[in-house]
């Protein structure tokens, strides 16, 4: 198999790349590493730089870019999110990304992270459902058959072991391409026709709706004691889909506050209400779910750290795969102060006259 040459040539992964890389992984393997990668990262949370990502909000949807460090390595992920863009036949969200080596500088991969990002959000969510869902959950309910649903619906397979997932949508036409490709999955596919009847038995609810509106995809009266509820569409000022007293009688759990109270469904909630940190839960300082009737939320928005993860793992999978090309991103003059000197490597031929 190929493997990056050690050059000024940066190993870049196209969508179609991608593509391949899964299928040569295989998609439960990928999302039970990236888990893996990611419940690794927090476990050294402090050993990285952390910022609430820097958006640029517009009218219709927001562009972000989230960087972070381990001081070794860099990285930082550009996204978008669109709701209204599916109405065009365009991603609500589409990403890319880069790692780069601190000691130099210099980016070590450059790669899309449209798909990469469904497979880390889903590979997140199932992470955090595993301390904070009931114990032997099987049934999940997934609001919002968009984009990032059959993710989801993988995950919480391959990692949290759900068996039957209830699915619903405002638009049919999307449910019923969850069920189209969820077809021999092994998972139980339910469609539901309302929200309400989606979380009918279920013990995990998701919330991956995309509206740039405070909605309430989940009243208070749909949520049963026991419940762990799976929060990923509300990621932006203005845009939740908790019924904020759902938030008062449930636990909270975030990836890091600062960037949450901005972005997340605690939004709604007083800057000080109290939430819990997820990688000191998974490092055993804090505590998850405590009894068989606490009501969990997972205020997930997707944080810098768990592309850094995502990054990481595909950097560390491109040799077995093969799955990229390199491209010439850095000039490398042969004396590096003579970058002007390197403009004649493709100067036109002057035939002689
Ligand atoms: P998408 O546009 O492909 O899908 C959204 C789906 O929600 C659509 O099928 C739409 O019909 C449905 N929907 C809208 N309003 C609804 C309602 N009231 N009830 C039921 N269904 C409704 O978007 P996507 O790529 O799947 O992303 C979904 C959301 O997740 C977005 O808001 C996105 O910003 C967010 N997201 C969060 C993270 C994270 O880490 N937390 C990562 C990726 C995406």
């Amino acid at each position: 198999m190929q493997t990056p040459s050690n050059k000024a040539l940066v190993p870049f992964v196209s969508v179609d790349n991608m593509m391949k890389l899964i299928h040569r992984i295989g998609i439960d393997t990928m999302l039970i590493g990236l888990a893996d990668y990611i419940e690794q990262d927090f476990l050294r949370w402090p050993s990285f730089d952390k910022t609430p990502r820097v958006a640029s909000h517009s009218a219709e949807g927001v562009i972000e870019l989230m960087p972070t460090s381990d001081g070794a390595t860099y990285g930082f992920k550009y996204v978008n999110g669109h709701p209204k863009n599916t109405r065009g036949g365009l991603q609500t969200v589409t990403a890319f990304g880069l790692l780069a080596d601190v000691a130099t500088g210099y980016p070590v991969l450059l790669t899309e992270m449209t798909i990469l990002t469904a497979l880390r959000t889903a590979a997140m969510s199932a992470l955090a459902a595993k301390y904070l869902a009931p114990k032997n959950a099987t049934t999940m309910a997934m609001i919002g058959n968009g984009a990032q649903s059959e993710f989801q619906c993988l995950a919480f397979r391959a990692i949290v072991g759900i068996r039957t997932v209830r699915l619903y949508d405002i638009d049919p036409a999307a449910t019923a391409k969850v069920r189209r490709n969820l077809a021999g999955s092994g998972l139980n596919v339910i469609a539901c026709a309302s929200a309400q009847e989606a979380v009918t038995g279920a013990d995990i609810i998701t919330t991956c709706t995309a509206d740039k509106a405070n909605a309430t995809i989940l009243g208070d009266n749909m949520v049963g004691a026991g419940a762990h509820i799976n929060a990923i569409g509300g990621d932006c000022p203005g845009k939740t889909e908790l019924h904020a007293d759902i938030l008062h009688r449930a636990t909270i759990f975030v990836e890091y506050p600062e960037q949450t109270r901005i972005e997340g469904e605690i939004q709604q909630l007083s800057p000080d209400h109290p939430v819990t940190e997820l990688w000191q839960v998974f490092n055993g300082t804090a505590r998850g779910r405590q009894n068989a009737d606490q009501v969990t939320v997972f205020d997930s928005v997707g944080f810098a750290v768990e592309d850094f993860s995502a990054l990481r793992y595909v950097r560390d999978h491109l040799g077995e795969t093969g799955a990229f090309v390199e491209i010439d991103l850095l000039a490398d003059p042969d004396d590096p102060r003579d970058l002007f000197g390197m403009l004649g490597r493709a100067a036109p031929a002057i035939s002689a006259a």
